[in-house]
């Protein structure tokens, strides 16, 4: 059997990690009443209405429902994940959040206790579908060490496809895919390549693509909330 990779966040990071999971993906009304049972107890009981990014919600100790829109919802939430939180209970919330283990653990080099969060990636097979490249917003997320490795490596057949923008303080900052000699994104990106006789995309870069690619998807729930069918019979839902 696979090993198991594991994730160490100490309580500040699983914290801030909870938040950016709520603010990544559309309102997870039901994640958002588990969670905040959890930490007030209670009973809390959310309503939907069709079509609407929200819900009206009765918190717990309280009778009366009022609307809440997603972005509302998520704020709440991150204003009641103070660090007061036990480290157990913070290890209950990435279980539920991140829809895999987690247990709480004391980093071996630092003494410090945290949350060790198993990630599930042991289970992932790319398929080469190259749903990610034609679909995921990653056009702002280049950064200047992936232009500075293109440029070390003479990469111009790269470079001529970046997109270069001088801010305030002469401050760069990079956009991925630009059609060349313009600031227009490109229709997709130039470097995948379909293999229809396979039934397969490729990217032609692979070696030097940017970290954004590198790194996608950085866990089982990522994968599942975005389309990405790596995790055959995937356990979860969005
Ligand atoms: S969506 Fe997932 S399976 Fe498809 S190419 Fe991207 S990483 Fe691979
Ligand atoms: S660089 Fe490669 S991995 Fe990234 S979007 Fe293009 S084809 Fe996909």
């Amino acid at each position: 059997m696979a090993k198991k990779e594991t994730l160490f966040l100490t309580r500040t990071e699983a914290l801030e990690a909870i938040c950016r999971d709520f603010r990544q993906y559309d309102p997870q009304i039901m994640l958002f009443c588990q969670i905040i049972r959890l930490i007030f107890g209670g009973d809390i009981v959310a309503k939907r209405e069709e079509q609407k990014n929200g819900a009206w919600i009765s918190l717990p100790g309280r009778r009366d429902m009022r609307w809440m829109d997603g972005a509302e919802m998520v704020e709440y939430l991150c204003d009641s994940l103070d660090s007061d939180l036990s480290v157990s209970l913070v290890a209950s919330i990435c279980a539920r959040v991140f829809q895999t283990r987690a247990s709480v653990e004391v980093d071996s080099a630092t003494g410090q206790e945290g949350v060790s969060i198993e990630t599930g990636m042991e289970d992932f097979t790319c398929r080469q579908c190259g749903q990610c490249c034609r679909t995921l917003d990653y056009q702002r997320e280049v950064i200047e060490k992936d232009v500075a490795l293109w440029e070390e490596l003479g990469r111009s057949d790269i470079l001529r496809w970046v997109g270069v923008f001088t801010g305030e303080s002469n401050k760069k900052s990079y956009r991925i895919w630009t059609t060349p000699g313009t600031t227009e994104f490109a229709e997709g990106c130039p470097f995948l390549k379909r293999i229809s006789s396979e039934n397969r995309s490729v990217c032609m870069i692979q070696d030097v693509k940017p970290g954004i690619c590198r790194q996608y998807p950085s866990s089982r729930k990522h994968a599942v909330m975005t389309g990405c069918p790596g995790f055959k019979g995937s356990r979860f839902k969005g």
